[in-house]
């Protein structure tokens, strides 16, 4: 485990993307740092991996800016890149949204995972609202949580439409880092939800703090691990359903007929017993997919 995983991001006004892409791109290479990092006049992005030493280097460097001195990083023990490529871009924002003007200095309170404890065991009346995609929420969440299912971000402003009825009540909002339900919290404050709610640092500060308690099955992440199951206990593993037979799974796979390409939620036994495809017909199909990609 030489390498490290690093994921942060930080809304904040930064004056100069395009300054910022052409030199940190240059240090990223020549520091060989890859993944991701989308750079913006509301802030930044990030999901990159490198050696021990070198994400040393790469943490110093991005707090060696006075927009991002007091940034959290979320850290994972990895023993490879778990990126191909390196890619830093200028972006209009962070995270995909367009919810038309949101004013993030009036964002929901953080919640801490041991907060969050605490509200379920002393019984108190909160809903719990996903903020991730369909295929995200379908293999984990947290307990008696609300999933809307959305297919993009893009679609939140419509489900809070349909929370109306929730504006006086406790409501938290979560997704993998923080990123999305930062935003999204925004929204319902503007909109005018009482009492909202923002998990801190999302799923992953909440899991790799406690697992086998209110987290419930997998969670998908943006790097080549593509899925991390916390979980040790057994009934709470898994939550999502293979697509064959039914049982517990967290895998998905895409159909192996490259013109269907529907992903799949599927057990390591149907996967091999169904060939990699969702149907006869794909199995038949000529343009089939490599084995040797997975
Ligand atoms: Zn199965
Ligand atoms: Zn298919």
């Amino acid at each position: 485990m030489n390498y490290r995983i690093l994921l942060f991001y930080k809304y904040v006004n930064f004056s100069d993307p395009e300054g910022f892409q052409k030199n940190h791109l240059k240090f990223c290479v020549d520091n060989q740092i890859k993944g991701r990092i989308w750079i913006s006049s509301e802030g930044i992005n990030a999901t990159v991996s490198g050696t021990i030493e070198n994400i040393e280097k790469y943490k110093s460097e991005i707090r060696s800016f006075p927009e991002f001195k007091d940034i959290w990083f979320k850290e994972d023990a990895h023993y490879e890149h778990a990126f191909k490529k390196i890619h830093v871009r200028v972006k209009r924002e962070i995270v995909t949204a367009d919810f038309g003007k949101v004013d993030l200095t009036k964002t929901a309170k953080r919640l801490k995972p041991e907060e969050l404890n605490e509200f379920y065991s002393s019984g108190k009346d909160f809903v719990i609202i996903d903020t991730r995609n369909d295929y995200e929420s379908n293999i984990g969440k947290f307990k008696n949580a609300v999933t809307p299912k959305l297919k993009t971000f893009r679609d939140w402003p419509k489900v809070v439409e349909e929370l109306e009825d929730l504006k006086n009540k406790t409501v938290i909002t979560y997704c993998t880092g923080g990123i999305r339900c930062e935003k999204a919290s925004a929204l319902l404050v503007e909109k005018g939800f009482k009492d909202v709610y923002q998990m801190d640092g999302g799923i992953w500060n909440y899991i790799t703090k406690h697992p086998d308690k209110y987290w419930e099955g997998s969670v998908f992440v943006f790097d080549e691990r593509r899925i991390v199951s916390p979980n040790t206990k057994e009934e709470i593993k898994h939550i999502g359903k293979c697509y064959y037979c039914g049982t517990p799974a967290s895998y998905y796979i895409n159909c192996h007929n490259q013109i269907c390409d529907k992903i799949l939620l599927t057990c390591d036994e149907c996967k091999i017993k169904n060939d990699y495809c969702c149907s006869e017909e794909c199995r038949q199909a000529p343009d089939r997919r490599s084995r040797i990609h997975g």
